[in-house]
């Protein structure tokens, strides 16, 4: 970014609301220890209310095993964000319970406008929505009108509509590759290294924003090689949003939905794995005989609350969502004007993943 300032007020912001996650886990942490019994009741009646409502749960892999488990029972729906979002607009639900984060939330919501979307919570963000303002990225997209904007389906809905392409990561590198081979320059927003890793895979000419994913950056490279000396016959799998030190030790690099099926495909019975540690939960399930390793991370600095594990995807309950529900409570509204205008690049990002095959990329 050339906007040393932007970059300043980010980090300030950041700062600020990790804060606010630690105090809301902190005071989160005694309702969330339910007996087994209590939490049978609170499926009970969550079940009655979705009937009686019509509503549907969708949940990402990086949450609850619990939320995902009950996704499944339910009917509903757990999956990347890409998957997520195509789930929500097809459902015949009236209303969608989105499990995730608020970008989730808001792209249920743009894609299924005459849908009620709600959520456990509207706290739960995400740091690279966070870092990527529209008061500051707007201008910066404006400095910079030879470039087509690509940005990463982690922002704001004011984001999405102010882009040309959003994409997810399990699309990112392949639409960059078909807008290079139109000629195109790329503004890549929000997160450095995923922008790094498709720059360098594709080869296209790219400007990037400075933003990261605070569980991601936390991998660490030594580490993963020492833990690779430990497991040698263990294969590395990595989200992009990983440094480009540790991608580079990756045997396959992809999205949640690719990482689940090389686990599944590879033949390494023993698997390192670079992401949230949310995933373990269907890898375990889909790939029962392997074990899953989770990859290390720097352990001790000041954001470890985030260590392989989203701090604002914890914040997402069953009992959270019961409420929810019962009051119609944190419901996710979009402006319907910034909606129908950040519907034409989610759009475009949809029916290019209907056209294409899309690719897992690595070694393996
Ligand atoms: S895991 Fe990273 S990218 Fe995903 S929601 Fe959390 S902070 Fe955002």
């Amino acid at each position: 970014m050339s906007d040393g300032n932007s970059t300043v007020s980010s980090q300030e912001n950041l700062a600020a609301d990790l804060q606010v996650v630690r105090d809301y886990l902190d005071r989160a942490a005694e309702p969330d220890a339910l007996s087994p019994d209590q939490m049978a009741g609170i499926r009970i009646e969550l079940k009655g209310v979705m009937q009686e409502k019509n509503a549907r749960l969708v949940a990402h892999y990086y949450t609850d095993p619990a939320l995902q488990e009950f996704a499944e029972a339910t009917g509903g729906f757990v999956g990347d964000s890409l998957e997520m979002a195509r789930f929500g607009r097809e459902t015949d639900a009236d209303i969608l319970i989105v499990a995730g984060v608020r970008f989730m939330g808001e792209s249920a919501k743009i894609l299924s406008p005459d849908k009620m979307v709600l959520m456990p919570t509207l706290e739960a963000t995400c740091s690279l929505d966070i870092a990527c303002p529209i008061e500051t990225f707007a201008p910066f997209c404006d400095a910079h009108p030879e470039h087509t904007v690509v940005v990463y389906a982690n922002t704001s809905a004011a984001v999405k509509a102010r882009a040309d392409w959003v994409v997810t990561s399990s699309i990112a590198v392949d639409v960059v590759e078909h807008l290079m081979e139109q000629g195109k320059k790329v503004l890549w927003a929000p997160d450095k290294h995923l922008g790094a890793y498709i720059q360098k895979t594709t080869g296209a000419d790219m400007l990037l924003w400075d933003a990261a994913c605070i569980v991601h950056e936390e991998f660490k490279a030594r580490g993963l090689q020492d833990m690779k000396a430990v497991y040698p016959e263990a294969a590395i799998l990595a989200h992009p949003e990983s440094p480009a030190a540790v991608l580079e030790l990756a045997d396959v690099i992809g999205s949640t939905t690719q990482i689940i099926k090389a686990a599944q495909s590879i033949p390494n019975r023993q698997i390192i794995v670079a992401t949230d540690q949310g995933i373990f939960h269907k890898l375990q399930q889909l790939a029962p005989d392997k074990e899953f390793i989770v990859a290390p991370t720097a352990g001790s600095d000041a954001t470890c609350r985030s260590c392989a594990s989203c701090p604002w995807m914890g914040m997402n309950s069953l009992q959270a969502m019961l409420l929810s529900l019962q009051e119609g409570s944190n419901e996710v509204v979009v402006d319907a004007r910034l909606a129908e205008q950040a519907m034409v690049p989610l759009q475009r990002m949809l029916d290019f993943a209907a056209q294409n095959q899309l690719k897992v990329r690595g070694k393996a």
